[in-house]
């Protein structure tokens, strides 16, 4: 039945093309929505794609064993080059698997904050990027990517560079698509939320990527109802050490009646948007 569905499909494509000249558009499933973010299950660590029609960028590249299943992934979803690579800062989990994608993979622009690390980590990325022909750009509050027409993404953070954690260094973006928008906030805590709540940003988001994977650190209540998300998403490694994600912070959550979708349990989490409303798939339910 669905291979008749198909010719018959076939069929009027190759008509249309005869009529109007012109190639036309060929969707076997549902037509790919201009605004895709997926949340990969990387475990207690944080990798996240977001595909336009025209770009391709990812924010952190998990753990250093998370290159191959990420780079698979990238592939399995049509990405042939990333136009651009955010590592949010320089702990492991988070810039791990970037090691090997901007050796492996085609890449064509990086954005890191202004911080060094003395990881053998960092510097075996430092290293690839140069060898990758790659230049590094700094991140400021104000700079913004445009992936689309209407699509922009807008960094918001980091704010200084005398931080004494290394996660407040935390590269912060807000993406936003007509009425929907999304805030990844990396590894930012406390101190950096405060800074970017008197920095006079829209930070009010559909979809947030809570910080710090979810620890109390990160996710004040006066951030929290600031940026007003009504889906959270926690990218978190089952049974983890740290504890995370944070019973206050879920709770915190959960009296906000916020949406909460979390890696250790829903797998990937893919968020489509067509600039009005959200489409959530995850891996499990
Ligand atoms: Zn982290």
């Amino acid at each position: 039945m669905r291979t008749r569905w198909l010719s018959i499909l076939m069929a009027v494509i190759i008509l249309a093309t005869t009529l109007t000249g012109c190639a036309v558009e060929v969707f076997i499933d549902t037509p790919r929505a201009p605004l895709t973010v997926h949340v990969l299950d990387v475990g207690q660590a944080d990798s996240i794609l977001v595909q336009t029609a025209k770009k391709s960028m990812l924010i952190d590249g998990g753990n250093r064993a998370d290159a191959d299943g990420i780079m698979d992934y990238l592939r399995s979803q049509g990405v042939k080059e990333l136009d651009v690579v955010v590592a949010t800062h320089p702990h492991t989990d988070h810039i791990g698997g970037l090691v090997d994608i901007v050796k492996d993979f085609p890449v064509a622009q990086v954005y890191m904050p202004r911080v060094a690390h003395t990881s053998k980590t960092y510097e075996d990325l430092l290293i690839n990027i140069k060898n990758a022909g790659l230049k590094i750009t700094p991140v400021k509050p104000g700079l913004t990517v445009e992936l689309d027409s209407g699509i922009e993404a807008v960094f918001l953070a980091p704010a200084r560079s005398d931080y004494d954690n290394l996660n407040n260094y935390s590269a912060v973006l807000r993406l936003g698509f007509q009425n929907t928008s999304f805030l990844f906030s990396g590894d930012a805590e406390a101190e950096a939320e405060e800074e970017m709540l008197a920095s006079g940003f829209d930070l009010s988001s559909t979809v947030l990527k809570v910080g710090h994977h979810g620890s109390n650190t990160s996710t004040t209540s006066e951030f929290l109802a600031a940026v007003n998300p009504e889906v959270a998403v926690i990218s978190v490694g089952a049974d983890n050490s740290y504890g995370h994600p944070s019973e206050q912070v879920l709770k915190r959550l959960e009296e906000a009646d916020i949406r909460v979708f979390r890696t250790d349990i829903h797998g990937v989490i893919t968020i489509s948007s067509d600039g009005l409303k959200l489409t959530v798939l995850t891996d499990r339910s």
